[in-house]
C-alpha cells in the first residue's frame, strides 16, 4: 500500500540503473503505511554523494559530510543520503564522525525508532528489519536496539519519542519510556532551539495533552521548570483541557499551556525557549489580558480595539473561547451567558470593521496639519487629536472635518 510519487520512483530507478541501491526511508514510509500524507520523501542509497552528483543534473550539497545531497526535480528538492553508520556520540547529540556503508541494514540500525526505520522501493518492497510494521499496528514508539544506549547517544531522541507519540496518538513502549525517565537529566545537552521544535510539534498535534509526558518522564524538570510546575501543579488539568480546546496555532497553544502562570513568568519561559518576539509578545499579552471583560456595547468595543489593536483583540476572543470551554468541561456547568457575550462581541467586531468605524488617530477625518492651520501648536496637537478620537469612538457620526473643528472650540 505504499504508492510513491512518480518523481521518487524515477529518482530510485535512475540510481538503480547506475548500479546502486536506493530506497524511500523513514517518515515517508511510516506515514504512507498509516495512510497519512508524507511531508517529504527521503531517499537512502548505497551510492556515495559524488556518485549521486554524477547521476543527476541539478544537485545541492546539503550536508556532504553526512552524506546528504539534495536532488532538484523541477522546484522540489529530494534529500538523498548515503547509507551511514554513525560513529561514537561525544556530546549526547552529534556523532563524532560518520562512516558510509554499502549495507542498507547499517543505515536502518542508526535510526531512532522502529516505525522510522523502514525502507521501501518497488523492486524489493518493504524492508523492515526491526518489526516497525508490528509497532505501527500496535501503536507503539520503540527504540531501535537498546533504548538507554540510543538516548545516551543522542538525548534529543527522548523529546522525539514523546513528540511522535503525540502526533500519532501512540503509546511509548515500556523500556523506551523507562529509559527516558532514567536519562531525562541529559536533556540539558540539547539546545533550546531543538527542544522548542519538538515541544511545538507536540502542542500542535492532535494530542497536545501528551505534553504531560515531558513532565512525567522528568524532562521538564531539568529544562523549562516553569512548564514543569504548570504540568505538575494543581492547575495542570486546566492547562491540558485548554490545550484541547485551543486553536491549532503556536500562539494559542502556548497561551493555553501557560495561561495559569504570571505574565512575567510567561515571558521568561517563552524567552528561555528562544521563541521569536512575535510569539513571546502575543502569548504574554493573551495571558495578561485573559481576565479582561469588554462591555457589550459598540463604544466600549471600539475603545478596546483602540487599546489592544485589531490583531490582538481577535486573538483575545479566540483565547476566551478556549477558556470558557475549559471552565465548562472542568466544572460541568454550562456557561451559556459567557458564550453568548462572546458571540455578540465577535459579531459586533465584524460590524465595526465592515463599517470602517474610526478606532485610531489615523482614521480621524482630521489631521495634525489641519490642527496646525487651525492655529494649534506642538503638544496641543497630539492632545487634541486624542480627545477628538475619544469623542469619535463614543460617537462615530461625529467623524467629519467640519464637525470636529467645531468640537475643538467646545473641548477648549
Ligand atoms: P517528520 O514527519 O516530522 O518529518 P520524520 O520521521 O521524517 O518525521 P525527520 O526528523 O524528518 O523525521 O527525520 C527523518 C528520519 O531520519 C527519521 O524517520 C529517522 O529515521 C531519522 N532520524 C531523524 N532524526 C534522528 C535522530 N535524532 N536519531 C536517529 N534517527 C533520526
Ligand atoms: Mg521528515
Amino acid at each position: 500500500n505504499i504508492v510513491m510519487p512518480q518523481e521518487v520512483k524515477d529518482i530510485i530507478k535512475q540510481i538503480e540503473a547506475a548500479g546502486f541501491e536506493a530506497f524511500a526511508v523513514g517518515g515517508c514510509v511510516r506515514d504512507c503505511i498509516l495512510g497519512r500524507t508524507p511531508q517529504d520523501w527521503d531517499i537512502t542509497t548505497s551510492a556515495l554523494p559524488s556518485q549521486i552528483k554524477e547521476i543527476f543534473a541539478r544537485t545541492i550539497d546539503t550536508g556532504i559530510q553526512h552524506g546528504t545531497v539534495t536532488v532538484m526535480i523541477g522546484k522540489t528538492g529530494y534529500e538523498i543520503t548515503t547509507y551511514r553508520i554513525d560513529g561514537e556520540y561525544k556530546d549526547c547529540r552529534h556523532p563524532e564522525n560518520v562512516e558510509f556503508s554499502s549495507d542498507l541494514k547499517d543505515d536502518l540500525k542508526r535510526r531512532d525508532f522502529t516505525i522510522n526505520a523502514m525502507a521501501y522501493n518497488d523492486s524489493t518492497g518493504l524492508v523492515d528489519e526491526f518489526d516497525g510494521i508490528n509497532d505501527l499496528n500496535k501503536g507503539i514508539i520503540r527504540c531501535v536496539g537498546d533504548a538507554k544506549e540510543r538516548f545516551t547517544e543522542d538525548a534529543l531522541r527522548m523529546m522525539r519519542a514523546i513528540r511522535f507519540s503525540a502526533q500519532l496518538g501512540f503509546d511509548i513502549e515500556e523500556n523506551t519510556y523507562n529509559a527516558i525517565s532514567k536519562l531525562s537529566p541529559s536533556i540539558s545537552h540539547v539546545s533550546m532551539e531543538r527542544i522548542q521544535v519538538e515541544l511545538v510539534k507536540t502542542l500542535l498535534s492532535d494530542n497536545p495533552g501528551y505534553v504531560m509526558r515531558f513532565y512525567e518522564t522528568g524532562l521538564f524538570k531539568y529544562v523549562l521548570p516553569d512548564i514543569g510546575r504548570v504540568l505538575g501543579g494543581r492547575y495542570s488539568r486546566n492547562a491540558l483541557t485548554m490545550l484541547k480546546f485551543s486553536k491549532k496555532q503556536p500562539v494559542f497553544r502556548y497561551a493555553a499551556l501557560l495561561n495559569t502562570l504570571e505574565p512575567e513568568n510567561v515571558r521568561k519561559t517563552l524567552r528561555e525557549l528562544k521563541l521569536d518576539n512575535y510569539t513571546v509578545e502575543h502569548v504574554t499579552k493573551l495571558v495578561a489580558n485573559s481576565k479582561v471583560t469588554i462591555e457589550e456595547n459598540e463604544p466600549a468595543l471600539r475603545e478596546a480595539v483602540h487599546q489592544y489593536g485589531r490583531e490582538l483583540i481577535q486573538m483575545m476572543f479566540e483565547h476566551e473561547a478556549a477558556i470558557i470551554a475549559t471552565k465548562e468541561e472542568i466544572t460541568g456547568i454550562k456557561l451559556a451567558g459567557k458564550k453568548k457575550h462572546l458571540i455578540v462581541l465577535r459579531a459586533m467586531y465584524d460590524e465595526i470593521t465592515k463599517r470602517g468605524d474610526c478606532i485610531c488617530i489615523k482614521d480621524l477625518d482630521i489631521t495634525g496639519n489641519d490642527l496646525m492651520e487651525y492655529g494649534l501648536k506642538g503638544p496641543e496637537i497630539g492632545k487634541t487629536l486624542n480627545e477628538l478620537l475619544g469623542v469619535v469612538i463614543e460617537n462615530p457620526r461625529l467623524n467629519d472635518k467640519a464637525t470636529l473643528i467645531a468640537l475643538i472650540e467646545h473641548l477648549n
